[in-house]
Protein backbone atom coordinates (compact mmCIF):
# COMPACT_ATOMS: atom_id res chain seq x y z
CA UNK A 1 0.00 0.00 0.00
CA UNK A 2 3.15 2.51 0.83
CA UNK A 3 4.45 1.54 -2.64
CA UNK A 4 1.46 2.26 -4.02
CA UNK A 5 1.21 5.72 -2.70
CA UNK A 6 4.51 6.30 -3.43
CA UNK A 7 4.30 5.32 -7.07
CA UNK A 8 1.24 7.52 -7.43
CA UNK A 9 3.23 10.37 -5.56
CA UNK A 10 6.12 9.70 -8.02
CA UNK A 11 3.82 9.37 -11.51
CA UNK A 12 2.52 12.38 -10.31
CA UNK A 13 4.86 14.71 -9.87
CA UNK A 14 6.67 13.23 -13.68
CA UNK A 15 2.95 14.45 -15.21
CA UNK A 16 3.50 17.77 -13.22
CA UNK A 17 6.61 18.68 -15.21
CA UNK A 18 5.37 18.02 -18.40
CA UNK A 19 2.42 20.27 -18.00
CA UNK A 20 2.64 23.33 -20.09
CA UNK A 21 -1.07 24.68 -20.07
CA UNK A 22 -3.60 25.18 -17.69
CA UNK A 23 -5.77 22.84 -19.21
CA UNK A 24 -2.90 19.91 -18.94
CA UNK A 25 -2.85 20.64 -15.26
CA UNK A 26 -6.28 20.14 -14.76
CA UNK A 27 -6.15 16.81 -16.69
CA UNK A 28 -3.51 15.97 -13.95
CA UNK A 29 -5.80 17.14 -11.06
CA UNK A 30 -8.48 14.82 -12.28
CA UNK A 31 -6.31 11.75 -12.63
CA UNK A 32 -5.16 12.25 -9.35
CA UNK A 33 -7.31 14.19 -7.03
CA UNK A 34 -10.80 13.59 -9.15
CA UNK A 35 -13.74 11.82 -7.62
CA UNK A 36 -12.06 8.86 -9.65
CA UNK A 37 -9.03 9.51 -9.71
CA UNK A 38 -5.98 7.54 -8.50
CA UNK A 39 -5.61 8.72 -4.95
CA UNK A 40 -8.87 8.90 -4.14
CA UNK A 41 -9.43 5.38 -5.13
CA UNK A 42 -6.52 4.80 -2.54
CA UNK A 43 -8.09 7.23 0.31
CA UNK A 44 -11.78 5.43 -0.53
CA UNK A 45 -10.31 1.59 -0.15
CA UNK A 46 -8.59 2.52 3.35
CA UNK A 47 -11.60 1.04 4.91
CA UNK A 48 -10.42 -2.35 4.14
CA UNK A 49 -7.49 -2.11 5.47
CA UNK A 50 -6.43 -3.34 9.44
CA UNK A 51 -6.86 -0.64 11.80
CA UNK A 52 -3.39 -0.70 13.07
CA UNK A 53 -2.01 0.43 9.21
CA UNK A 54 -4.85 2.88 8.57
CA UNK A 55 -3.38 5.79 10.78
CA UNK A 56 0.02 5.47 9.19
CA UNK A 57 -1.53 4.93 5.80
CA UNK A 58 -3.91 7.62 6.00
CA UNK A 59 -0.87 10.02 7.07
CA UNK A 60 1.35 9.58 4.08
CA UNK A 61 -2.10 9.79 1.76
CA UNK A 62 -3.04 13.08 3.43
CA UNK A 63 0.65 13.96 2.57
CA UNK A 64 0.70 12.53 -0.56
CA UNK A 65 -2.27 14.63 -1.34
CA UNK A 66 -1.69 17.82 0.57
CA UNK A 67 2.11 17.65 -1.41
CA UNK A 68 0.18 17.58 -4.54
CA UNK A 69 -2.45 20.18 -4.32
CA UNK A 70 1.07 22.19 -3.18
CA UNK A 71 2.19 21.50 -6.54
CA UNK A 72 -0.74 21.83 -8.51
CA UNK A 73 -0.82 25.34 -6.78
CA UNK A 74 2.72 25.80 -7.54
CA UNK A 75 2.71 24.71 -11.15
CA UNK A 76 -0.74 26.82 -12.06
CA UNK A 77 0.91 29.80 -11.10
CA UNK A 78 4.15 29.21 -13.25
CA UNK A 79 1.33 28.49 -15.88
CA UNK A 80 -0.24 31.90 -15.30
CA UNK A 81 2.70 33.89 -15.37
CA UNK A 82 3.94 31.77 -18.31
CA UNK A 83 0.85 32.64 -20.59
CA UNK A 84 0.39 36.22 -19.59
CA UNK A 85 4.56 36.58 -21.19
CA UNK A 86 3.14 34.94 -24.15
CA UNK A 87 -0.11 36.61 -24.74
CA UNK A 88 2.16 40.16 -24.05
CA UNK A 89 4.70 39.24 -26.38
CA UNK A 90 1.81 38.45 -29.03
CA UNK A 91 -0.22 41.69 -28.52
CA UNK A 92 2.99 43.31 -28.21
CA UNK A 93 2.65 47.34 -29.83
CA UNK A 94 5.36 49.00 -31.61
CA UNK A 95 5.46 52.46 -30.19
CA UNK A 96 7.88 53.78 -33.02
CA UNK A 97 4.94 52.27 -35.94
CA UNK A 98 2.91 55.88 -37.32
CA UNK A 99 -0.01 55.82 -36.15
CA UNK A 100 -3.32 56.45 -37.98
CA UNK A 101 -4.28 59.72 -38.10
CA UNK A 102 -8.26 60.29 -37.72
CA UNK A 103 -9.90 62.24 -40.85
CA UNK A 104 -10.58 65.74 -39.57
CA UNK A 105 -13.64 67.23 -41.10
CA UNK A 106 -13.63 71.01 -42.33
CA UNK A 107 -15.93 72.95 -43.34
CA UNK A 108 -16.96 73.22 -47.42
CA UNK A 109 -15.51 75.67 -49.56
CA UNK A 110 -19.25 77.04 -49.88
CA UNK A 111 -20.00 77.15 -46.52
CA UNK A 112 -16.44 79.19 -45.87
CA UNK A 113 -17.33 81.85 -48.46
CA UNK A 114 -21.03 82.09 -47.18
CA UNK A 115 -19.96 83.14 -43.90
CA UNK A 116 -17.19 85.57 -45.34
CA UNK A 117 -20.08 87.67 -47.24
CA UNK A 118 -22.37 87.18 -44.49
CA UNK A 119 -19.32 89.19 -42.10
CA UNK A 120 -19.10 91.35 -44.40
CA UNK A 121 -22.65 92.62 -44.30
CA UNK A 122 -23.25 91.89 -40.81
CA UNK A 123 -20.39 94.56 -40.16
CA UNK A 124 -22.00 96.83 -42.68
CA UNK A 125 -25.54 96.92 -40.18
CA UNK A 126 -27.15 94.10 -42.26
CA UNK A 127 -29.14 91.47 -40.47
CA UNK A 128 -29.76 87.80 -41.96
CA UNK A 129 -33.36 86.74 -43.00
CA UNK A 130 -34.38 83.80 -43.80
CA UNK A 131 -37.31 82.10 -45.97
CA UNK A 132 -39.14 78.51 -47.37
CA UNK A 133 -37.42 76.97 -50.00
CA UNK A 134 -40.93 75.63 -51.45
CA UNK A 135 -42.41 78.65 -52.28
CA UNK A 136 -45.81 80.39 -53.39
CA UNK A 137 -46.12 81.57 -56.61
CA UNK A 138 -47.00 84.82 -55.17
CA UNK A 139 -43.99 85.88 -53.26
CA UNK A 140 -41.59 84.20 -55.63
CA UNK A 141 -42.52 86.00 -58.57
CA UNK A 142 -45.89 88.35 -58.54
CA UNK A 143 -44.65 90.29 -55.44
CA UNK A 144 -41.33 90.79 -57.46
CA UNK A 145 -43.79 92.66 -60.07
CA UNK A 146 -43.34 89.19 -62.40
CA UNK A 147 -47.08 88.85 -63.33
CA UNK A 148 -48.04 85.46 -64.69
CA UNK A 149 -47.61 86.03 -68.42
CA UNK A 150 -44.35 88.12 -67.54
CA UNK A 151 -41.36 86.58 -70.08
CA UNK A 152 -38.94 86.90 -66.96
CA UNK A 153 -40.11 83.58 -66.26
CA UNK A 154 -38.95 82.22 -68.94
CA UNK A 155 -35.33 83.43 -67.37
CA UNK A 156 -36.10 81.38 -64.75
CA UNK A 157 -37.09 77.69 -65.62
CA UNK A 158 -38.90 76.42 -62.21
CA UNK A 159 -39.95 73.29 -60.34
CA UNK A 160 -42.83 73.55 -60.01
CA UNK A 161 -45.00 71.41 -57.31
CA UNK A 162 -48.67 72.92 -58.08
CA UNK A 163 -49.41 75.25 -60.28
CA UNK A 164 -49.28 77.70 -57.28
CA UNK A 165 -46.35 76.45 -55.95
CA UNK A 166 -42.68 75.93 -56.67
CA UNK A 167 -39.32 75.76 -55.36
CA UNK A 168 -38.25 78.97 -54.98
CA UNK A 169 -35.57 80.40 -58.01
CA UNK A 170 -34.62 82.98 -55.96
CA UNK A 171 -33.87 84.63 -52.50
CA UNK A 172 -35.70 88.11 -53.53
CA UNK A 173 -39.45 86.33 -52.07
CA UNK A 174 -38.04 86.85 -48.70
CA UNK A 175 -37.73 90.70 -49.69
CA UNK A 176 -41.49 90.52 -50.15
CA UNK A 177 -41.97 88.41 -46.88
CA UNK A 178 -39.66 90.88 -44.74
CA UNK A 179 -41.59 94.27 -46.48
CA UNK A 180 -44.93 92.54 -44.97
CA UNK A 181 -43.34 91.79 -41.68
CA UNK A 182 -41.82 94.92 -40.90
CA UNK A 183 -44.19 97.88 -42.99
CA UNK A 184 -44.57 100.56 -42.37
CA UNK A 185 -41.13 100.83 -40.26
CA UNK A 186 -37.82 101.58 -41.58
CA UNK A 187 -35.30 101.11 -42.30
CA UNK A 188 -34.76 97.25 -43.85
CA UNK A 189 -31.45 96.01 -43.55
CA UNK A 190 -31.41 92.64 -44.43
CA UNK A 191 -29.72 90.00 -46.60
CA UNK A 192 -30.88 86.32 -47.12
CA UNK A 193 -28.92 83.52 -47.88
CA UNK A 194 -30.31 80.54 -49.02
CA UNK A 195 -30.39 77.29 -51.54
CA UNK A 196 -32.51 78.01 -54.67
CA UNK A 197 -33.81 75.90 -57.68
CA UNK A 198 -33.60 76.29 -61.24
CA UNK A 199 -33.78 73.64 -64.23
CA UNK A 200 -30.11 74.23 -65.21
CA UNK A 201 -27.35 71.62 -65.11
CA UNK A 202 -24.15 72.73 -67.27
CA UNK A 203 -20.39 73.50 -65.88
CA UNK A 204 -21.67 76.59 -64.56
CA UNK A 205 -25.13 75.93 -63.42
CA UNK A 206 -26.21 73.69 -61.10
CA UNK A 207 -30.28 72.81 -60.58
CA UNK A 208 -29.53 73.79 -56.86
CA UNK A 209 -27.76 76.79 -55.76
CA UNK A 210 -26.99 79.59 -53.31
CA UNK A 211 -27.66 83.14 -53.21
CA UNK A 212 -27.54 86.08 -50.81
CA UNK A 213 -30.03 88.42 -51.21
CA UNK A 214 -29.67 92.19 -49.78
CA UNK A 215 -32.46 94.72 -49.47
CA UNK A 216 -32.11 98.35 -47.92
CA UNK A 217 -35.17 100.64 -47.81
CA UNK A 218 -35.08 104.25 -45.60
CA UNK A 219 -35.95 107.58 -46.39
CA UNK A 220 -33.61 109.09 -49.31
CA UNK A 221 -32.09 105.58 -50.16
CA UNK A 222 -29.88 106.94 -53.28
CA UNK A 223 -28.31 104.66 -56.27
CA UNK A 224 -24.75 105.88 -54.90
CA UNK A 225 -25.75 103.93 -51.64
CA UNK A 226 -26.45 100.99 -53.48
CA UNK A 227 -22.72 101.65 -55.53
CA UNK A 228 -21.00 101.91 -51.91
CA UNK A 229 -22.40 98.95 -50.19
CA UNK A 230 -20.87 96.86 -53.15
CA UNK A 231 -17.73 98.41 -53.88
CA UNK A 232 -17.25 97.83 -49.89
CA UNK A 233 -17.67 94.26 -50.18
CA UNK A 234 -15.91 93.50 -53.21
CA UNK A 235 -13.11 95.65 -51.59
CA UNK A 236 -13.51 92.95 -48.67
CA UNK A 237 -13.97 90.24 -50.45
CA UNK A 238 -11.50 90.17 -53.37
CA UNK A 239 -8.99 92.96 -52.13
CA UNK A 240 -8.72 96.19 -51.83
CA UNK A 241 -7.58 97.27 -54.90
CA UNK A 242 -10.81 95.87 -56.44
CA UNK A 243 -12.63 98.12 -59.27
CA UNK A 244 -16.63 97.70 -59.80
CA UNK A 245 -18.12 98.37 -63.02
CA UNK A 246 -22.26 98.86 -63.37
CA UNK A 247 -23.74 98.20 -66.28
CA UNK A 248 -27.60 98.88 -67.35
CA UNK A 249 -29.53 95.99 -67.13
CA UNK A 250 -33.18 94.97 -66.41
CA UNK A 251 -34.90 92.79 -63.38
CA UNK A 252 -38.63 92.99 -63.22
CA UNK A 253 -38.57 94.04 -59.48
CA UNK A 254 -35.84 97.04 -59.52
CA UNK A 255 -36.17 100.04 -61.57
CA UNK A 256 -32.77 101.22 -63.02
CA UNK A 257 -31.28 98.25 -62.65
CA UNK A 258 -27.50 97.25 -62.81
CA UNK A 259 -25.34 94.57 -63.78
CA UNK A 260 -22.10 94.76 -61.37
CA UNK A 261 -18.87 93.70 -62.34
CA UNK A 262 -15.68 93.08 -60.75
CA UNK A 263 -12.24 93.68 -61.89
CA UNK A 264 -10.88 90.51 -63.20
CA UNK A 265 -9.20 88.72 -59.92
CA UNK A 266 -7.33 86.27 -62.23
CA UNK A 267 -5.63 89.31 -64.26
CA UNK A 268 -6.25 92.55 -62.62
CA UNK A 269 -8.05 93.81 -65.62
CA UNK A 270 -5.54 93.49 -68.03
CA UNK A 271 -7.32 90.64 -69.96
CA UNK A 272 -7.53 86.85 -69.84
CA UNK A 273 -9.41 83.82 -70.94
CA UNK A 274 -11.44 83.87 -67.63
CA UNK A 275 -12.57 87.34 -67.99
CA UNK A 276 -12.94 86.81 -71.93
CA UNK A 277 -10.12 89.49 -72.41
CA UNK A 278 -12.73 92.36 -71.08
CA UNK A 279 -10.70 92.63 -67.95
CA UNK A 280 -13.96 92.38 -65.92
CA UNK A 281 -16.26 89.61 -63.87
CA UNK A 282 -19.67 89.32 -63.71
CA UNK A 283 -20.74 88.84 -59.74
CA UNK A 284 -24.43 90.25 -59.03
CA UNK A 285 -27.59 91.83 -59.92
CA UNK A 286 -28.66 94.89 -58.80
CA UNK A 287 -30.96 97.98 -58.38
CA UNK A 288 -32.79 100.33 -56.88
CA UNK A 289 -36.58 98.69 -55.67
CA UNK A 290 -39.43 99.09 -57.84
CA UNK A 291 -42.18 101.41 -56.64
CA UNK A 292 -44.50 98.74 -57.51
CA UNK A 293 -42.96 96.04 -55.47
CA UNK A 294 -42.18 98.87 -52.56
CA UNK A 295 -45.81 99.16 -52.71
CA UNK A 296 -47.10 95.32 -52.99
CA UNK A 297 -44.64 95.09 -49.89
CA UNK A 298 -47.04 98.15 -48.27
CA UNK A 299 -44.62 100.52 -48.35
CA UNK A 300 -45.33 104.17 -49.95
CA UNK A 301 -42.76 104.97 -52.91
CA UNK A 302 -43.19 108.64 -52.72
CA UNK A 303 -42.28 108.58 -48.84
CA UNK A 304 -39.23 105.57 -49.00
CA UNK A 305 -36.71 104.15 -51.57
CA UNK A 306 -34.27 101.42 -51.74
CA UNK A 307 -31.78 99.12 -53.39
CA UNK A 308 -31.33 95.53 -53.86
CA UNK A 309 -28.84 92.94 -54.99
CA UNK A 310 -28.70 89.28 -55.45
CA UNK A 311 -25.53 87.03 -56.18
CA UNK A 312 -24.34 83.55 -56.27
CA UNK A 313 -22.66 82.07 -53.67
CA UNK A 314 -21.15 78.96 -56.20
CA UNK A 315 -20.15 81.89 -58.29
CA UNK A 316 -18.12 83.92 -55.86
CA UNK A 317 -16.61 80.66 -54.49
CA UNK A 318 -15.24 80.04 -58.12
CA UNK A 319 -13.74 83.49 -58.34
CA UNK A 320 -12.43 83.64 -55.35
CA UNK A 321 -10.72 79.93 -55.62
CA UNK A 322 -10.58 79.98 -59.38
CA UNK A 323 -12.14 76.92 -60.07
CA UNK A 324 -13.23 75.93 -63.35
CA UNK A 325 -16.08 73.63 -62.85
CA UNK A 326 -19.09 74.14 -60.52
CA UNK A 327 -19.76 70.45 -60.37
CA UNK A 328 -16.53 70.29 -58.07
CA UNK A 329 -18.65 71.78 -55.32
CA UNK A 330 -21.40 69.40 -55.26
CA UNK A 331 -19.94 66.21 -56.22
CA UNK A 332 -18.29 65.39 -52.86
CA UNK A 333 -14.91 64.35 -53.66
CA UNK A 334 -12.56 64.90 -50.56
CA UNK A 335 -9.48 65.23 -52.07
CA UNK A 336 -10.91 68.42 -53.56
CA UNK A 337 -13.11 69.43 -50.22
CA UNK A 338 -9.49 68.80 -48.64
CA UNK A 339 -7.89 71.78 -50.63
CA UNK A 340 -9.89 74.64 -48.75
ZN1 LIG B 1 -8.98 88.37 -66.57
Amino acid sequence: MQEQLRLIKKQAEEDLQKCLTMDQLNEVRIKYLGKKGELTQVLRGMGQLPAEERPLIGQLANEIRDSLENSLSLYSEKIKVKELEKKLRAESIDVTLPGIAPDLGRRHPLHLVLQEIKNIFIGMGFTIEEGPEIELDYYNFEALNIPKDHPARDMQDSFYITPEVLLRTHTSPVQARTMEKTRPYVPVKIIVPGKVYRRDDDATHSPMFHQVEGLVIDKNIRFSDLKGTLLNFARQMFGPEQQIRLRPSFFPFTEPSAEVDISCVMCKGAGCRVCKQTGWLEILGSGMVHPRVLEMGGYDPEEVTGFAFGMGVERITMLKYGLDDMRHLFENDVRFLRQF
